[in-house]
């Protein structure tokens, strides 16, 4: 039997532990977090996932909660008036061809583990670092390091090439709560861009507590939403989060007007760089462990994607690995495995990263043509579950051009 140990029980290590158990490996999860931690700690994420994303879990028997927590049925967009305070300059929401959910990690991780546990997995708590990873690349035949943003992944050689910022391009901001007034029609990623300024964005999820609505600030840094340092306490948190919606967004502002915090741990404040690693890394020792989810490819949460790559990659490990059968687990089959995935993850990391920087005017345009055309909403909403679909409109000003008239005109488009 196949030995295979995963560092990191979060997103991208848990599914791909589980699915592999099931199909007969002996898997070992080192994590440095127990799940009593976990539940007791600070939220992580918004961890929004789209229909694909959520159809891995499923396949996977991960579904858990998807009954009790409540669905995203669309995404909104709204850009502030310039020149009209409290007047919008853009306002479109579409639906989603299949609803989004978000449940709290907080809630997932934990049940995962004990899941993965009750199904023969071997479970343990550690702080893995360079001597553990080559103790476990003697013992296993694969080892994989998932550890999110650990310090551990720091290991991985940064890839130069394929990473386009080295600092944080966003101070980032989670704010868990209730009592927020629902939106007409359907429920909804609510988006609000604020040129030079950031972005915020709110929408259901399911929390400890029951179901909640996340805000998420993404404050440009050095600007006025870069302003989450001197705040020192929960309340302080939600009193900031709803100031910021008073001074920029007062129509966000009055849908929270009697939003309080879901816990004390509903709150996160921090920044990181968006950053691609190269995917082997090599060991004092010459033995080699490939990485996976965020540990190697990890964006800006401002496309809600992260999640959403985590378990797409899962999924491609997973396949490789069933496919590769009993041959040896080389560098090269790693970097092939990576690359499969990066096909893909690469137009993720190449559309979140145009929302990083000023957008061009043919990405205004776009957005605001959106407002006229449905399809065209339609088409930019429901990309979110697939953003190779972005591809080649999103960043190539004819091809975007000409996307638009066939939206408006309802004629083919040949791309
Ligand atoms: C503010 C914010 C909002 C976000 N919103 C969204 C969203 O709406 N949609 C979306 O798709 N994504 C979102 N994300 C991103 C998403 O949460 C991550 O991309 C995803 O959780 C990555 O999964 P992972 O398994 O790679 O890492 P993680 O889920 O972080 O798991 C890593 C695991 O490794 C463990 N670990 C770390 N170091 C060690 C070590 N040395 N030894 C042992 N274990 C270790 C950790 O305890 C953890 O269990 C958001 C992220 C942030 C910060």
């Amino acid at each position: 039997m196949r030995s295979i140990a995963i560092v990191g029980g979060g997103q991208a290590g848990l599914p791909l532990a589980l699915g592999l158990l099931e199909q007969g490996y002996r898997v070992t999860v080192a994590t440095n977090r127990a799940p009593d931690d976990i539940r007791a700690g600070k939220v992580m994420s918004s961890q929004c996932m789209f229909d694909q994303s959520l159809r891995i879990e499923r396949d996977l028997g991960l579904n858990l909660w998807e009954a009790q927590c409540p669905t995203v049925d669309g995404i909104a967009l709204a850009v502030p008036h310039p020149e009209r305070p409290g007047a919008k300059a853009i306002d479109w929401s579409a639906r989603l061809d299949k609803p989004a959910q978000a449940v709290d990690q907080r809630i997932k991780m934990p049940a995962w583990m004990e899941l993965f546990e009750q199904r023969g997995g071997k479970l343990l708590f550690e702080d893995v670092g360079v001597a553990e990873l080559e103790r476990m690349a003697v013992e296993y035949d694969l080892v994989i390091l998932a550890a999110g943003k650990g310090e551990v992944v720091k290991l991985f050689e940064r890839d130069a090439a394929r990473s386009a910022f080295d600092k944080p391009m966003r101070a980032l901001a989670l704010t868990y709560v209730t009592g927020m007034a629902p939106q007409p029609d359907h429920s909804r990623v609510a988006f609000n861009l604020m040129p030079g300024i950031g972005e915020y964005f709110s929408f259901p999820a399911l929390t400890t507590s029951g179901p909640c609505e996340i805000m998420v600030f993404e404050g440009v840094p050095g600007g006025p939403m870069d302003c989450w340092r001197d705040v020192r306490s929960p309340q302080a948190h939600l009193a900031q989060s709803l100031d910021l919606l008073k001074t920029y967004l007062p129509w966000e502002a009055e849908r929270a007007r009697h939003a309080e915090l879901t816990d004390a741990n509903g709150i996160l404040a921090g920044s990181f760089a968006p950053t691609i690693r190269k995917p082997v890394l090599t060991l004092p020792s010459g033995r080699i462990v490939f990485g996976l989810g965020d540990a190697v490819t990890v964006n800006d949460p401002i496309t809600g994607q992260g999640a959403n790559n985590a378990t797409k990659a899962a999924k491609v490990y997973l396949d490789a690995i069933l496919a590769h059968g009993e041959q040896a687990y080389t560098r090269e089959w790693m970097e092939r495995t990576f690359e499969r995935f990066w096909d893909y993850a690469r137009h993720v990391v190449a559309w979140t990263n145009t929302l990083l920087t000023p957008p061009p005017p043919h990405i205004l345009a776009l957005l605001g043509a959106a407002g006229q055309c449905p399809p065209l909403a339609s088409a930019i909403a429901n990309g979110f579950d697939h953003p190779p679909r972005f591809f080649p409109w999103w960043t190539d000003p004819v091809a975007c051009q000409q996307f638009i008239h066939a939206k408006m005109t309802g004629e083919a488009v040949l791309l």
